[in-house]
């Protein structure tokens, strides 16, 4: 079967680690028997070089024709004084409205042979940490009526309407089926309304997932049971305000943030996979990226678009045997002796077999 992937290489660090993910799915196609069709797509800064914007239209149509985006990290400091609308990130907001992708889910794990970059206590991560955390993208305060004068008096409308929480509330309980079995609902349902609708839907639809363990939480509580007893949490679903705080102190307390991918969902089976690191420009063309989060979310590809659940674990299973084996890029080296991106993705390849 063949897969049309539109790869966007991006800015910094992108172009070098999105090549290792190019490799990684070869070898994936070769051994089970797939054909993963790449088109490069310009987007963010290199594409406002070519183009003078961060996602042409055409650009954009590209990813609409594949089956799934696979992009590695856009933006820096050269393209930083432009304004917002003409910003390298703003491509990527235009990716996630124009995909129609609503729910960002990001795995929050910790690898027992990373122990020691994980900021809490031994008796707190246990054998170790997997949470998957889903934010809703499209609604909330970030798209809600603005209004003020941003001197005297501002407000932003938070906002949901019953159908964006239930299709994200379906993506978690589908998701947890596949996993322990647990969505931990976030909300703030003892002061917004917003929150209450939250709440009601989740509930509701909880109805057709009686195999799977539902329970809420406010938001303050979430945050700080995080980093008190993490191991309660299996999925975690909540709405784009809540998200962006909860996702990065989740990523935080895994201590690595090379190794982190992410997918972002929409109702069709078009998915689009990135790290959740930036295009880390400080350390472009030295090799020394760590291109794990890459290759964690052509796992993720592999799993939510493509249906390739064995081929996806194949990947995963890699990554960890090759950490096991000691080897460490730069940034999980505690100051150890490093290895670089190339040679990274060579010992993943050696365990794709
Ligand atoms: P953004 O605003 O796009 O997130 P940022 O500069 O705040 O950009 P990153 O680009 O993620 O964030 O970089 C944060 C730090 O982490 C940098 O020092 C960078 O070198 C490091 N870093 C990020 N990704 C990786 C990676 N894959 N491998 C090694 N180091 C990384």
């Amino acid at each position: 079967m063949e897969y049309k992937i539109a790869r966007i290489p991006g800015d910094g660090i992108g172009p070098e680690i999105s090549e290792e993910a190019v490799r990684i799915l070869s070898r994936i196609g070769e051994l089970y028997g797939h054909t993963f069709a790449f088109t490069e797509v310009d987007a963010g800064g290199v594409a406002i070089d070519k183009y003078g914007d961060p996602l042409p239209e055409e650009q954009l149509e590209a990813c609409r024709r594949s089956d799934a985006v696979l992009l590695a990290a856009v933006g820096g400091e050269k393209w930083d004084d432009l304004p917002v609308d003409k910003r390298p990130e703003k491509g990527l907001l235009r990716l996630r409205g124009g995909l129609g992708l609503f729910a960002n889910l990001r795995p929050a794990i910790i690898y027992d042979e990373l122990r020691d970059a994980c900021p809490l206590k031994d008796e707190i991560v246990g054998t170790g940490l997997d949470i998957l955390i889903l934010r809703e993208l499209t609604g909330d305060v970030y798209f809600g009526e603005r209004g003020g004068d941003d001197i005297t008096y501002s407000s932003d409308l938070m906002n949901y309407h019953d159908y964006e929480v239930e299709r994200i509330a379906r993506l978690a309980f589908e998701s947890a089926r596949k996993r322990g079995k647990k969505v931990t609902s976030v909300d703030k349902a003892n002061v917004l309304a917003t929150s209450r609708l939250w709440r009601n839907t989740v509930s509701r639809v909880a109805k057709d997932y009686p195999d799977v363990e539902l329970n809420h939480m406010y938001v303050d509580n979430a945050a700080m049971q995080l980093v008190r007893n993490p191991r309660q949490f299996d999925v975690v679903v909540t709405g784009n305000l809540f998200g962006d705080i909860l996702t990065d102190e989740a990523s935080m307390i895994t201590g690595s943030i090379g190794m982190l991918p992410s997918a972002s969902l929409g109702s069709t089976k078009l998915g689009m996979y990135e790290p959740i690191h930036g295009s880390a420009p400080d350390i472009a063309g030295t090799g020394k990226a760590n291109p794990i989060a890459m290759i964690l979310s052509c796992a993720m590809m592999l799993r939510y678009s493509f249906d390739l659940e064995e081929e996806a674990q194949a990947i995963e299973t890699a990554v960890k045997a090759v950490l096991k084996g000691g080897a460490r890029t730069a940034d999980i080296a505690a100051g150890g002796k490093s290895i670089s991106t190339r040679e990274m993705s060579d010992l993943i390849l050696a365990e794709l077999k």
